[in-house]
C-alpha cells in the first residue's frame, strides 16, 4: 500500500491548522458544512483511540492511489477519525 511521506502529512496538517478538513454535508457538522474538529498531531491513526473514547485522526487520500492519486500535499486531506471512517465506508 502507498503511504503519504511523513513530511507531506506534516505540511498538510499545518495547512489544515490542525483541524479536520471534512466538508461533507452528510456528516451533519456544526460549523456550516465544516467539521473543524481540533486534532492532536501525536494521535494519528487507529491505534490512538484512547480508553476514554477519544479518537485521533488520519490522512485521507482525496484521490485514491488506485485511481492514480499521488502522495502529495494537494491530495492529502486531514480528517478526524470519525470523518475518516465515514468517508472510507463508501
Ligand atoms: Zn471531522
Ligand atoms: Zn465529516
Amino acid at each position: 500500500m502507498v503511504e503519504f511521506p511523513e513530511e507531506v502529512v506534516k505540511k498538510a496538517f499545518g495547512a489544515a491548522d490542525g483541524r479536520c478538513e471534512c466538508l461533507m454535508v452528510e456528516h451533519g457538522h456544526k460549523y456550516n458544512s465544516m467539521c473543524m474538529r481540533v486534532l492532536d498531531w501525536t494521535k494519528r491513526g487507529q491505534s490512538f483511540i484512547a480508553a476514554d473514547g477519544e479518537k485521533g485522526w488520519e490522512a485521507h487520500w482525496i484521490k485514491s492511489p488506485e485511481e492514480g492519486g499521488k502522495p502529495t500535499q494537494e491530495n492529502c486531506e486531514i480528517l478526524c477519525w470519525d470523518c475518516y471512517v465515514k468517508k472510507n465506508k463508501k
